[in-house]
């Protein structure tokens, strides 16, 4: 198994701190990685510095067919990276294998395209005597730090539009999930030239804040915590450097009298428990209309209660084990906590499963209040609220009372209605009849505590890059 760091082209193995990293179906160690020392850490960077002017100095067409070849590979050896993700984060095969590999290669390629084709607005005398111009031009060595509920994905979310743009990468993986990354490290080193990406690994302490507080590094990009995004914040303000925040979600699911109910408890039962809930943009906070209240939750929890959850291995299954014993001990306490309230009622799940793995049951929890727990913060488990709303402006008043605003979607037959709501609510995507359909052209990014900077489409090419004013006196 590959376990080395990649620093200025070479794999070399981290001479840090060995972290042990695990199988969540089993609990059971899969591979020690070492992580990276203060000194690879530092050569990292210094790589990344050096390969800088070169690769800026690449054209769109060159970047692209890199990144072409990357993608090439990764859907060459998909079966592969596949059943690693698997293993180490506890989805089920074909999860990885349908759902993400392709998105991943589809990401790839569309920074390839995108790289050649940035828009702009034109240049032009607009003082006489002048020509004013527009460039747009990297930003220079950008920290990538990735979390652990889709490590591939949000490496590729990282890297191309970074490398895309011109920039070089330092990218640290999540402590917990980092053997596709490293997988992928071997092509990096085969396809870029040295510096352009580098991968170490380590805890957020130890690796991830001093490559955010290093000098040399000009952005830094996170896909974590909200409190994670404050602390790297905070840390990145010292030396002013450009952020990129991806953080938490508690997305509303605003369900209307009028909504196809069929479709909304199948739309649930997929979109709230994916990936084992461990998404920022779970459908995990249902207000559903007063009439189709009752309904909605005595058909969602028979839809819950179907869900094939365990050994992610075994034919068929919906949903495997959280990411780490620590992971289900805290949905379990949100859970518990929710249950205390007698005003609350767990209508299905509810409790861990037995065996080794970190399983916990899918849930849904009836009656809960917007002051509630359960319904203000972020679970990431596999547990959803349902909360009735008496009227259109108390749902959309609850759906945006909320610290996070990454996602959140309108269910109804009504088209008027749904662009009304949508309008209103405070959130970086809102979808209509659906929940979590991501594609690489559109943006993906939050607004309030979620964090700001956009994932995917040409709004990540800005992201990662700086606009420029060229002037020339005639
Ligand atoms: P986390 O914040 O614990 O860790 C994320 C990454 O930050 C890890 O690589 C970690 O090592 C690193 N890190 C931790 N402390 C650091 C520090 N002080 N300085 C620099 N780096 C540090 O998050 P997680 O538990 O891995 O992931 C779950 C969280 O990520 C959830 O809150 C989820 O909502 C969020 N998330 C958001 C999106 C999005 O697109 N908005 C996508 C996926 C996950």
């Amino acid at each position: 198994m590959q376990t080395d760091l990649l620093i200025n082209g070479r794999l070399v193995p981290g001479e840090g701190a060995p972290e042990a990293i695990l199988d969540p179906a089993t609990g059971q160690e899969i591979v020690k990685v070492p992580e990276a020392s203060t000194a690879q850490i530092d050569e990292a960077v210094a790589a990344a510095e050096g390969a800088f002017p070169a690769w800026a100095e690449t054209t769109p067409a060159e970047r692209s067919g890199l990144l072409l070849e990357l993608a090439r590979r990764i859907e060459a050896e998909g079966d592969a990276f596949a059943a690693l993700e698997s293993r180490n984060c506890g989805k089920p095969p074909a999860r990885a294998r349908e759902d993400e590999i392709p998105a991943i290669v589809d990401c790839f390629r569309f920074f390839a395209g995108a790289a050649r084709c940035l828009p702009g607005s034109a240049a032009g005398e607009y003082l006489r005597g002048f020509t004013s111009m527009i460039r747009r031009d990297p930003v220079g060595v950008v920290a990538s730090i990735a979390p652990w509920n889709y490590p591939l994905m949000m490496a590729a979310w990282k890297l191309a539009p970074a490398l895309a743009a011109g920039n070089t990468v330092v990218l640290k993986p999540s402590e917990q999930t980092p053997l596709t990354t490293l997988r992928l490290a071997r092509h990096l080193a085969g396809i870029f030239p040295p510096g352009v990406v580098n991968v170490v690994t380590g805890r957020g302490e130890s690796v991830g804040a001093p490559l955010v507080g290093h000098d040399r590094v000009r952005m830094v990009s996170l896909t974590g915590d909200v409190a994670t995004g404050e602390k790297v914040l905070a840390a990145a303000a010292r030396s002013l450097k450009r952020t990129h925040l991806e953080l938490g979600g508690k997305a509303p699911v605003i369900v209307f009298d009028d909504a196809d109910l069929q479709a909304v408890v199948a739309g649930l039962r997929m979109f709230s428990f994916y990936n084992a809930g461990q998404d920022c943009t779970a459908a995990c906070r249902v207000y559903a209309g007063p009439k189709i209240h009752d309904r909605l939750v005595a058909d969602l929890t028979a839809a819950a209660a179907s869900l094939k959850w365990g050994d992610p291995s075994g034919e068929g299954m919906d949903i495997g084990p959280l990411i780490s014993e620590r992971q289900r001990a805290r949905v379990a306490g949100f859970v518990e906590r929710a249950k205390a309230a007698a005003h609350i009622e767990v209508t299905t799940g509810g409790r861990p499963g037995s065996g080794a793995g970190f399983f916990f049951a899918p849930t849904v929890v009836s009656g809960a209040r917007q002051e509630d727990e359960i319904v203000r913060k972020e679970v990431f488990g596999p547990v959803v609220s349902v909360t009735r709303f008496s009227d259109t402006e108390e749902a959309i008043a609850w759906a945006n009372d909320s610290e996070y605003g990454l996602a959140s979607s309108v269910w109804t037959k009504d088209v008027s209605r749904a662009m009304r709501v949508a309008a209103r609510l405070q959130y970086g995507c809102t979808w209509i009849n659906t929940h979590f359909m991501l594609c690489n052209e559109m943006p993906h990014g939050g607004l309030k505590r979620s964090g700001y900077g956009k994932d995917m489409s040409l709004y990540a090419l800005e992201d990662y890059s700086v606009v420029r004013h060229v002037m020339v006196a005639h």
